[in-house]
């Protein structure tokens, strides 16, 4: 099988090394020369939107998926006339505006925060009143790891955030006072067969995802089912393949969907070492045809991120419990690139060292 990937990150990459001993081969199209997914597998050199590049990856693709949601939707859509096309361009669609995606989880009975679409400074202001502060104010589209949002406490506050992001396609949400942040990833086959990760407890820095730690501490049975319940209507509703991740935030027992990425992602990068079957060699098996691994968490991780620079990895690897990740990116500041996962047989053990782990880790980003 020939598996072609729009993007060529460390998405991009983990899944082409997760395909190679499935015997699966994976092509990239990246507009980047220096794309990291590169440096494991072939790279075709295009914009998303250049369809000669676009027609050289179906040249060389049995199946074709995507690494992250801002591919535009008529490049997949052209090309799922030509080839499979897994995850559905729908759930593209879906995905890439945050007023189609909250609107999605109210038509399947998921809940989110109270939203409101902003277009006009005068939509703003009703969409205040209504939703009350504090309030956050993002774009509708192109938004990613906290980029083009504002917080809203105050109506200076509000005036502020206006200058900032007026003028653009907006979404007004409620302020959430979560307990935490928590994510859950599901896979499901071309046959509709689904496997659900545990719930995971994601902490973030500035919007970019620092901390995962998985299965989620103290998550009940309760709360597992519900979120992975969720997941499974969204699941059939989008005729789904491939992995799927939905944020939450919890707030005491209510568990509100903030968005979903239909995609592999990093809240899942401790499946790698810390589940039966990890989150790529899932996507890769799903979008093949091939039978799902389990999903099931094997102990307890925690993955941190690194973020603009990668430690050395002597460093690193002197902690005998942890797998490191370099993505053989350039270091800049901001960046993901790399992250370690540390890995402990128990509840306990995990208590006891994480403390340790994050005294290593936990650095701030750069
Ligand atoms: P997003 O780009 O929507 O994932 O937002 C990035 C981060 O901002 C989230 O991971 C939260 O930490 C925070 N955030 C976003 N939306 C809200 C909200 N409605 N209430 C509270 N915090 C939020």
């Amino acid at each position: 099988m020939r598996v072609g990937i729009l993007g060529g990150g460390q998405l991009g990459r983990m899944l082409a090394l997760a395909a190679y001993p499935l015997g699966v081969r994976c092509t990239v199209l990246d507009p980047a020369a220096e794309a990291c997914a590169g440096q494991v597998c072939p790279h075709v050199r295009g914009d998303f939107d250049d369809f000669q590049a676009l027609y050289q990856l179906v040249q060389v693709s049995d199946v074709v998926t995507y690494e992250f949601e801002n591919v535009p939707v008529e490049s997949v859509r052209w090309l799922a006339e030509r080839v499979p096309v897994y995850p559905p361009p729908r759930a593209l669609e879906v995905s890439q505006d945050r007023i189609a995606e909250k609107s999605f989880f109210r038509d399947q009975g998921i809940p989110t925060p109270a939203f409101a679409a902003v277009d006009e400074r005068h939509d703003f202001d009703a969409a205040l009143r209504a939703i009350g502060m504090p309030a956050v104010l993002k774009t509708r589209r192109f938004g990613y790891d906290g980029k083009g949002q504002a917080v809203i406490h105050t109506p200076a506050d509000a005036d502020r955030a206006w200058e900032k992001l007026g003028g653009r396609p907006l979404i007004l949400e409620a302020f959430v006072p979560f307990d935490r942040e928590l994510s859950l990833l599901a896979v499901r086959g071309r046959d509709g067969h689904a496997v659900t990760y545990p719930l995971v407890e994601n902490e973030h820095r500035d919007g970019i995802l620092h901390r995962s730690v998985a299965p989620a501490g103290d998550a009940a049975e309760e709360l597992n089912e519900r979120a992975a319940e969720y997941a499974a209507r969204v699941l059939a509703e989008l005729d789904y393949v491939g992995v799927l991740a939905i944020e939450w935030f919890q707030d005491g027992p209510r568990l509100l969907a903030n968005e979903m990425a239909p995609r592999v992602h990093n809240s899942g990068h401790w499946s790698i070492e810390g589940a039966h079957v990890g989150q790529f060699e899932n996507h890769v098996r799903a979008v093949c045809g091939l039978p799902l691994g389990r999903a099931d968490a094997v102990g307890w991780s925690a993955m941190f991120n690194f973020i603009g620079t990668v430690p050395p990895a002597a460093d690193v690897l002197g902690h005998p419990d942890a797998h490191l990740h370099d993505y053989g990116k350039t270091a800049r500041p901001g960046r993901k690139v790399g992250h370690v996962t540390l890995r402990a047989g128990s509840a306990e053990e995990l208590a006891e060292k994480l403390p340790e782990w994050s005294r290593a880790f936990d650095r701030p980003p750069q």
